[in-house]
């Protein structure tokens, strides 16, 4: 965004100036505020600090504006981490309005395909990933002198290699007798000894929190649906309990939450007889103004739940939440060393999570938690979750890392290491791609640097560079659009056979990607039409942020050079190029009609969203495997046993498929 698209800022009336007055206040009466002073004085004194403190103290919002106020900035940026976007976007808007200046000014925020700053801003909510991409162009990070890597218990993969490049460009900045650049690391919890350790015995702030006391209550029996049973303990607590008593339920992911939200609505309507409760769902990918509402005070007499991802155990906090539903669920990749691949999964939370999540039940008065699982079943969670980093595919990481010219990736500083195994197959999948080749050790091949320019998983980039060979990187820039937003298609649950029925004019029997292909050419055909949406049960905001993405990729390939041609209504240049990131994720039907992986062997089935769900072609690439009662194959396209021993003759050479 430029200065100029932003409106001058408006005078306040007399309205806006009590409500500024109400914020200054609530900043004042926040448990960070009495620690200000020492915060500062910390920070100046130390290149390093760690600051500790329950959630909801204001560690997020207040610190940065602390140090900016105090003038630690010196003029460059204070760059805060999130390891989610939601959490950077509703916190900077938050900030915003608490220094009273417009989004984008001094205060602003950088997600993956959306940069809202602009040059006078000082306090830079970011993504890790974004900081991350960053430094692969600016490796000493020169544009900042603080850098905030907050929530850094959560240990995504990102936050972890991000303390590995922040403190190397601390170190190189010193060695080089540039200015300083400070690094605040700031958590709920953490295991402090590593941390202070691993940022040369950092000194550590805590902060007194405030938590009442909470009853927690268990499960007597173990639940096979948990689903179920929060939307009963939902009920039981809206029939007993005054409505003014907000409730937040713990569940895993988008489409579990949609349909959780939907079944609340509907027993509230329709059963209960009972409008005053105000459902709103909170995951990562909800668009922003959705997020925002959870945020709005409940109308008076009315109950506000909330529905949310692990989102809602520390990164951001709501007021008003007296009850927590704790399904004792999470979503999360889930490695396998044999495919290299990751695997989304519903696994337990650690008893860490667990406790997280009870806390968010006495923020503000005395609360109460109900687990849907037994107090036995807690005994048997892990203390704290493995970082994702010890369990994931490190292929973008490894890319990413040898495109900032850290060739010796096991050799790195990383807290924690990955396993020299995970390292290994990480190398040899982008070897399989191309993007890397092994010498004396390995290297960045051209099509792999090129490939670290794209903010997508390397599969992906490979896809849209080798659409240059087959003359069809306009139509593959639409499929990996689309595959890179959430789903373009909106199906209500009690409509789910009229919604198919209307999008049967859009479905290829080549697959998924073909199928997006066409309801997006649809899409722009009737120039995003709201009510030809609606009509057709496609979602019209994810629509208009696969286009945002489309746009952005497309700049990227026009600054590589590459050109953007149509193949018309061929599919099979698409689907070629498909194959060319996906090889390693292809099935193959067998005799018994089920498939396998051709990676290794293992049975899978078509996820019933998939257009293919009722036919059997011989082979597929998929793009995620998810595993629920199954191991299902989502976002499937129809290939030629040929095209995958063209793509890659020496991975299946002993593979065989189709011979
Ligand atoms: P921490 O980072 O320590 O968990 P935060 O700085 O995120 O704490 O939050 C401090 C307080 O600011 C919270 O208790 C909450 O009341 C308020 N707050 C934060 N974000 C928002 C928002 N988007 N809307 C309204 N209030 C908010
Ligand atoms: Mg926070």
């Amino acid at each position: 965004m430029t200065n100029d698209q932003i409106p001058k800022k408006m005078r306040l009336g007399s309205n806006e100036e009590d409500c500024y007055q109400r914020l200054q206040q609530q900043r004042r009466s926040l448990p960070i505020h009495p620690v200000r002073g020492r915060l500062i004085h910390e920070v100046q004194r130390h290149n390093s600090v760690i600051v500790i403190g329950e959630t909801g103290s204001g560690k997020t919002t207040q610190i940065p504006q602390y140090l900016y106020e105090a003038g630690l900035h010196r003029n460059a940026v204070i760059a805060v981490t999130q390891p989610r976007r939601v959490a950077a976007i509703t916190i900077s808007k938050r900030v915003a309005q608490e220094k009273k200046t417009e989004l984008g000014h001094l205060v602003g925020y950088c997600v993956r395909f959306e940069d809202v700053t602009s040059d006078s801003t000082k306090l830079k909510y970011m993504t890790d990933g974004m900081l991350l991409r960053e430094a692969i162009l600016d490796p000493l990070l020169k544009r900042y002198s603080i850098v905030i890597l907050d929530e850094a218990h959560e240990r995504t993969i990102h936050t972890d290699v991000l303390f590995g490049v922040v403190k190397a460009a601390q170190r190189q900045r010193a060695e080089q007798g540039l200015k300083q650049i400070k690094i605040v690391v700031m958590s709920a919890t953490m295991d402090v000894d590593h941390f202070s350790k691993y940022f040369n015995n950092a000194p550590v702030l805590y902060l007194e929190g405030r938590q009442y006391p909470i009853q927690v209550y268990y499960s007597v029996e173990p639940q096979t649906d948990y689903l179920f049973a929060s939307l009963v303990t939902l009920f039981q607590i809206h029939k007993k309990e005054p409505a003014q008593k907000d409730v937040l339920i713990f569940l895993t992911g988008q489409e579990e939450i949609e349909s959780a939200v939907k079944s609340i609505r509907d027993i509230a309507r329709e059963v209960m007889r009972a409008p005053n409760i105000v459902v709103c769902p909170l995951y990562s990918s909800l668009p922003s103004f959705s997020q925002l509402r959870v945020f709005q005070p409940t109308p008076e007499g009315c109950r506000k739940v909330v529905v949310a991802t692990n989102i809602a155990e520390t990164s951001v906090t709501i007021q008003g939440i007296k009850f927590v539903i704790d399904s004792g669920m999470v979503k999360a990749k889930v490695y396998n060393p044999n495919s290299g691949l990751d695997l989304l999964k519903v696994v337990r939370v650690a008893k860490d999570q667990a406790l997280q999540r009870t806390g968010r039940a006495g923020r503000e008065s005395p609360g109460i938690c109900y687990r849907l699982y037994t107090e036995n079943e807690f005994e048997t969670f892990s203390n704290t979750t493995v970082p994702e980093i010890q369990r994931c595919n490190l292929a973008s990481v490894v890319l990413q890392l040898m495109a900032m010219h850290i060739t010796d990736v096991a050799g790195f500083d990383f807290m924690d290491k990955p396993s020299p195994e995970a390292v290994k197959k990480a190398l040899e999948q982008l070897e399989l791609l191309s993007a890397v080749e092994k010498g004396e050790r390995y290297k960045l091949t051209p099509l792999g640097r090129q490939m670290a320019a794209f903010p997508l998983d390397p599969r992906l980039s490979k896809v849209i560079l080798t659409a240059k060979d087959f003359h069809c990187l306009e139509e593959i820039l639409t499929i990996v659009s689309v595959l890179s937003v959430d789903s373009v298609l909106y199906t209500p649950p009690n409509k789910r056979e009229h919604a198919m029925a209307v999008r049967q004019k859009f479905i290829s029997s080549d697959g998924d990607h073909i199928t997006f292909l066409n309801i997006y050419r649809a899409y722009k055909s009737v120039n995003g039409n709201k009510q030809w949406c609606n009509e057709n049960f496609i979602d019209v905001r994810n629509m208009k942020t696969a286009q945002e993405v489309r746009r952005q990729l497309k700049e990227i390939c026009e600054r590589q050079e590459l050109p953007i041609q149509s193949c018309g209504r061929d599919t099979v240049p698409i689907r070629k190029c498909l194959t060319a990131g996906y090889f390693m994720s292809a099935a193959e039907l067998q005799r018994e009609g089920e498939y396998v992986t051709l990676s290794t062997r293992k049975v899978v089935s078509i996820h019933p969203s998939s257009v293919l769900f009722r036919c059997r072609p011989g082979y597929v690439l998929y793009n995620e495997l998810t595993q629920t009662s199954k191991c299902y194959m989502r976002d499937l396209c129809v290939v030629d046993a040929d095209w995958l021993y063209e793509t890659a003759p020496n991975y299946f050479r002993n593979k065989k498929p189709g011979r």
